[in-house]
């Protein structure tokens, strides 16, 4: 087997053993993205010279950490000391970042060699890649389809097997939603449980950091290291971190999954509904309880989304004013023109759209309707979640409801754009977990499972993922690139 095939675990085992060294792993992947990514064009930059350099002083010290010498990919949305980081923005275009974000450290300590930068949707703003301001990401599968979004270029390169995992960040879906409809392992940790430090916000009490794989060992292995409180983030919880790989030696029985009846209703790709039945009753089989549960909001869940993401975003980005970072217009008549430039340039529509719909649902007369009514609505979610996990101990449903769309399909509709997170974005306004798994093939295309648990839950899905995971081979396939 080529190295670049290799999962985290192999990676870091064969390390250990000598068996290969660092330096080898990442020729391989770049050798690799040489030969594919002029297709998948799953990175916006790739640090070929400083990951091999790094490899070499990884090869030549004694291992300190889990990950010692294996290679990573960021999304663009996460610092890393002398990176650039883009948000796949004009007005970032040429930043480069001056500290690392706490996961990239923590990373760095576990030994990671970072190997470039992955594409996305403008500051993580959409499912598909397309509203990346340098490029769209092909996905592997079918170079003229999307690979989901927004962390579709980390998606696509754990897909295309650029990279043996990369890091993504879901704010209503982008790493759970790319996984799913390019065939990888995409989990979100409960909100808090990684420190958002250095992670670009979008919406800050959404956003959370979490690793794209090709298996869900890897992913345990990668959620170890990430984890954790960090006085830089207040909102990070003081939890202690299990050993998450512990979970992957249980199985499923006496489980009680919950089939939320909301979630399968018409609108849902028939193909994708029979994997994921499927998916069920091999877990009923391995002596899980299916229950039928209620999650009575589900139908509120797209349209709060919209209110408090966008509301939050539009004061998160009004950092970006030409003044501070990245790109400042030119020839200025005074500083409102400055600042009104620079955003007009510099911002893409779909960017520019939520932070006018944001600062809509905020502004004095609206605020009522909207934005309060959407906390409200928030709250009456979360309780759906906290009722639901009462009757199970995880819930299962799709990923997406479709497999992935063909680029351009649907750039013409923003709204046909946002129901694709419609399974995925409820998870994110509860704070609760989720994993989405490689479950079958519908239309040649790769369709996820979504495994949802409660607040501090990582351990149940993850069981529940790899039971399934270890009796079928769906996440073996790989693409024909
Ligand atoms: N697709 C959703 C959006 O456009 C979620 C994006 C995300 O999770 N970053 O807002």
């Amino acid at each position: 087997m080529s190295l670049h095939a290799l999962t985290v675990a192999e990676a870091a085992d064969g390390l250990r053993q000598k068996k290969f060294s660092s330096l080898e792993l990442v020729q391989s992947l770049v050798d690799r993205m040489q030969k594919v990514d002029p297709r998948v064009k799953a990175f916006l930059s790739i640090d070929a010279e400083g990951a091999l350099a790094e490899a070499k002083k990884k090869d030549a010290s004694p291992p300190q950490g889990p990950l010692h010498g294996v290679p990573i990919a960021l999304k663009d949305n996460l610092n890393a000391t002398g990176q650039p980081c883009t948000c796949a923005s004009q007005i970032l275009k040429n930043f480069v970042s001056v500290y690392d974000a706490t996961a990239v450290r923590k990373l760095r300590e576990a030994g990671a060699v970072f190997l470039g930068r992955t594409n996305m949707d403008e500051f993580a703003m959409g499912s598909s890649t397309e509203n990346s301001s340098f490029h769209p990401t092909h996905n592997p599968w079918d170079l003229e389809r999307i690979p989901g979004g927004s962390s579709g270029g980390s998606a696509a390169a754990v897909a295309a097997d650029e990279c043996f995992a990369a890091l993504g960040s879901d704010t209503g879906g982008s790493i759970r939603q790319p996984a799913s409809v390019s065939g990888c392992v995409g989990l979100k940790p409960t909100y808090g449980r990684v420190s958002r430090f250095g992670l670009v916000a979008f919406a800050s009490s959404l956003d959370q950091i979490g690793p794209i794989t090709k298996n869900v060992r890897d992913a345990a292995l990668l959620l170890n290291v990430l984890c954790g409180q960090d006085p830089m983030d207040t909102t990070s919880l003081p939890s202690p971190v299990p050993d998450f790989t512990q979970a992957l030696k249980q199985d499923v029985r006496g489980m009680r999954l919950g089939l939320p009846k909301e979630y399968f209703v018409e609108g849902m790709d028939p193909e994708v509904e029979k994997l994921v039945r499927a998916a069920v009753a091999e877990l009923e089989k391995q002596g899980a309880k299916i229950v039928e549960i209620s999650l009575p909001h589900t139908e509120q869940a797209v349209a709060t989304y919209y209110v408090i993401a966008t509301a939050e975003a539009s004061a998160n980005l009004a950092r970006f004013d030409g003044v501070r970072y990245g790109f400042r217009a030119e020839n200025p008549h005074d500083l409102i023109d400055l600042y009104g430039k620079s955003r007009a340039q510099g911002f893409g529509t779909e960017v520019k759209r939520r932070i006018i719909l944001g600062t809509y649902v905020l502004s004095s007369g609206y605020y009522d309707a909207y934005y309060l009514r959407a906390q409200k609505a928030r709250t009456l979610i979360r309780r759906d979640f906290e009722n639901a996990f009462k009757e199970c101990d995880a819930i299962m449903t799709p990923t997406s409801p479709t497999v992935a769309f063909k680029i351009g399909e649907k750039t013409s509709s923003p709204l046909q754009m946002y129901l694709a997170d419609i399974f995925t974005i409820a998870a994110n306004l509860a704070g609760i977990c989720g994993i989405s798994l490689p479950c079958g093939f519908a239309q040649k295309m790769p369709v996820g499972l979504q495994i949802l648990g409660p607040s501090l839950g990582e351990e149940s899905i993850l069981r529940v993922a790899n039971a399934y995971e270890q009796a079928t081979a769906w996440h073996k396939e790989r693409p024909n690139l």
